[in-house]
């Protein structure tokens, strides 16, 4: 123990015991017993409140963006390894800013679903395949109250309880009660679950896997329980994912429980032929030129765009994660043969824009962002907090790594420009936009090309043009006019190229 760590438990008058396994056996079916579980076959539980995009925030300091939830309803059957998540969700009245789908038009309907070792959506009449998600999606059972007693209890738990005599502690404690800390491996999953003096489960944690953070915070408080035929259930359940340290936002769903139905029967959850034969889609990357010694590197959700200068190549966008940079940069070592990638284009922090820029920095490349994301990614980004679920070459081959000595981060404020005399790329922020507070875009003005991300996507051929614009494609004309830049072309990171006379017609202005 340290010192630090010693005084503060004397000031507490904490007092830590540490439990045998057996102590945790007791623990578990004291609780089991209080809250009805070994009975318990099946549930579902229904109710309202809202969810958030995780790693979709307005800016790199503030929550993740809300949607209200109007309808909620899981069913879980715990021996089959099954869970039905069902919610209807619309904007509401939570401020339409930030990614993720915000502002969510009219209500959207999301139904997903795991059985054993396969997982799906279905949107509509459609059963999509959701493979990648399956392994989270079981974690997910044992997370809930009854689902972590079954699961403890089955595997190997080991126990800690604490007594607090000082002030609250979020989440563990509240002043003066006994709380028992158990945990258990599932795969590799440590999960903690407190157990009250009242023998209920009021919160269980975990981490999971995340590109940007690494072995990310997962946890959900469960309060006000409430008897329902036997069973106790709590009737709020609060989740959050990320850390409250490294990021004020971090609330991801709250749900206000009204019904709860014990052993209801569940109609065995098929799986679906077409999710049987699933297979996770195979990493594709796909090269066009755009002119000479310039690329989209597309093939997937997300594009990169690679721009070649006299000594050097940049590459704008390291989107999604490791596995897609790793194969993207192969693809820039291809098409431009012996010549390092010196800079890194972020055009924001989006966690599915921002997922392979750690891959960058271990590349040796200096990171271009916004300037108002510098605190984020030196005490978040780049920090070396653990990554033991998925391990990057970061974190791998440079475990000394500090971010403030060996990231090499340029910051934009007005305007940054990478040239060798003969090519030239300027790097500009984009303001007044809801979707993000801290966006960059690329313009090349020999190319009269412009690079932007999650603006505006040309539509794709043959397709109809959007009746009216969107208030980002409005803003992206704004800058354009407001740093008169000369645009031919559209290079978006979604979606494929297009010509500006198209944009101008979406946004409804002449086009010169
Ligand atoms: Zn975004
Ligand atoms: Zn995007």
């Amino acid at each position: 123990m340290t010192n630090r760590l010693f005084v503060f438990s004397v000031l507490l008058g904490l007092t830590i015991g540490t439990a045998s396994a057996q102590d945790a056996k007791a623990v578990l079916q004291s609780a089991s017993t209080a809250m009805g579980t070994a009975t318990l076959k099946s549930v579902q539980y229904s109710g309202a409140g809202w969810n958030a995009a995780v790693g979709q925030s307005f800016g790199p300091d503030a929550d993740w963006p809300r949607f209200e939830v109007t309808s909620y309803t899981r069913t879980i059957d715990y021996d089959a390894r099954s869970s039905r998540e069902e919610l209807t969700r619309r904007q509401g009245s939570y401020p339409g800013r930030g990614g993720g789908g915000t502002p969510l038009q009219g209500e959207q309907r999301q139904t997903s679903i795991v059985s054993g070792n396969y997982a799906w959506n279905l949107q509509g009449n459609n059963t999509n395949p959701a493979p990648d998600a399956a392994e989270v999606r079981q974690l997910e059972i044992w997370l809930t109250p009854h689902g972590f007693l079954k699961a403890a209890l089955a595997g190997n738990a080991t126990a800690v309880s604490f007594a607090v005599a000082g002030p609250s502690q979020p989440g563990m404690t509240q002043g003066g009660r006994r709380m028992t800390v158990v945990s258990f491996t599932s795969g590799k999953y440590r999960v903690n679950g407190t157990i009250n003096d009242q023998n209920l489960v009021e919160l269980v944690q975990t981490r999971i896997a995340n590109p940007v953070l690494g072995d990310m915070l997962y946890e959900t408080r469960f309060s006000e329980y409430r008897d329902f035929g036997g069973v106790k259930f709590p009737t709020v359940l609060h989740t959050h994912q990320a850390d409250p340290r490294l990021n004020p936002g971090h609330n991801a769903m709250e749900i206000r429980v009204t019904s709860v139905q014990p052993n209801v029967s569940v109609a065995a959850l098929t799986v679906p032929d077409a999710v049987r034969q699933a297979t996770v889609t195979p990493l594709r990357v796909e090269s066009q030129k755009l002119a000479n010694g310039l690329w989209l590197v597309g093939g997937g959700t997300h594009n990169s765009v690679a721009v070649e200068f006299r000594d050097y190549v940049a590459v704008v966008e390291a989107p999604l994660n490791e596995e897609r940079s790793v194969a993207v940069i192969g693809e820039v070592r291809k098409l431009v043969p012996g010549k390092t990638i010196r800079y890194l284009v972020n055009t924001h922090h989006h966690f599915d824009h921002l997922g392979g820029v750690r891959t960058y920095a271990a590349e040796g490349a200096t990171i271009i962002t916004h300037r108002g994301n510098r605190e984020f990614y030196e005490q978040v980004v780049f920090y070396p907090a653990p990554r033991t679920l998925a391990p990057d070459r970061l974190a791998t081959f440079f475990p000394l790594f500090s971010p403030q000595r060996d990231v090499d981060m340029e910051t934009v404020n007005q305007k940054y420009v990478l040239s060798d005399g003969v090519r030239t790329m300027d790097v500009y922020p984009v303001t007044g936009l809801a979707h993000n507070s801290t966006m960059l875009m690329a313009y090349l003005p020999t190319e009269k090309i412009l690079v932007n991300a999650d603006l505006y996507s040309p539509p794709a051929r043959g397709a109809q043009p959007p009746a009216a614009p969107t208030p980002s494609m409005v803003a992206l004309y704004q800058n354009i006019q407001r740093l008169k830049l000369d645009v031919a072309q559209h290079v978006p990171i979604h979606g494929q190229v297009g010509p500006m006379d198209e944009f101008l017609r979406i946004v409804g202005k002449p086009s010169n």
